[in-house]
């Protein structure tokens, strides 16, 4: 049975004050909820990783990194080594986000890499793959993911050290999201890919992120295949993430 899992991507915002009142914010509501039906996961900027791992140390929330270097040290200015997130106290981080395969122009194949570093550090890789909308509007989008998925999962992934996250991009802060149909589909394509690549994709959690809200969460969050949420924007407010968080 996959646990249900509720990610929050802070992206570039939040300074510490606002940073540690919203995770002590949702610290509090995991506290108070005590049992939940889903896991939860806060990626705060690089620069709140340590304030936001002391504001929920005391509650069942972990923290992440939103992105990390292929290697694990060395000279890179800018960049952050998987074992500098674990040393700083996270267990997940974040690799092949949208905004930086477009951004920053990463291949999967970097992002192989940096879900492997990901794993040696010990942490675990959520790995992000999403076609473009010229690429749906021209029936691609499904051999696009597919590839995606076999090129950015590194040897040795496993339901233990990797969460697969389908975003499409243009869902991405736009208020617009693909039909439950659609993101049925894509999940259980998903899955029958991993298949190929991981041992028991059962147990794999492969989450949709891409304009998930209040109101939209319950028709996302229960398809099948469907194990969670990459919640951006509605991630910044303690009460939509967790509105978000409740329909699981
Ligand atoms: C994201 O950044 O991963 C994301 C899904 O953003 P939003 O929820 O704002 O669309």
């Amino acid at each position: 049975m996959r646990r249900k899992f509720i990610v929050g991507n802070w992206k570039m915002h939040g300074l510490r004050e606002g940073g540690t009142a919203l995770a002590s914010d949702l610290a509090g509501r995991m506290l108070g909820a005590g049992d939940v039906a889903f896991d939860m996961l806060l990626c705060p900027p690089a620069t709140l990783i340590h304030t936001v791992v002391q504001a929920v140390s005391d509650a069942p929330v972990s923290v992440g990194g939103q992105d990390c270097h292929g290697k694990d040290s060395g000279a890179h200015t800018g960049d952050i080594g998987a074992p500098m997130l674990a040393d700083a106290g996270c267990r997940y981080v974040i690799v092949g986000h949208s905004e930086r395969r477009q951004g920053h122009g990463e291949q999967s194949v970097e992002v192989r890499a940096k879900a492997a570093a990901a794993h040696r550090a010990g942490l675990i890789a959520i790995v992000c793959v999403g076609e473009t909308e010229a690429e749906r509007d021209a029936g691609r989008a499904m051999d696009v993911i597919a590839r995606m998925v076999d090129d950015s999962m590194p040897e040795g992934a496993t339901a233990a050290n990797t969460v697969v996250a389908y975003e499409p991009v243009w869902a991405i802060g736009t208020g617009r999201t693909p039909t439950p149909r659609d993101v049925a589909a894509m999940h259980s394509m998903i899955r029958g890919r991993l298949a190929t690549l991981v041992d028991q994709p059962d147990a794999v959690r492969i989450l949709y992120g891409g304009s998930v809200k209040p109101d939209n969460a319950a028709s996302l969050l229960h398809i099948d295949d469907v194990d969670g949420a990459l919640v951006g924007g509605a991630s910044l407010k303690a009460d939509e993430f967790w509105a978000i968080a409740e329909t699981c």
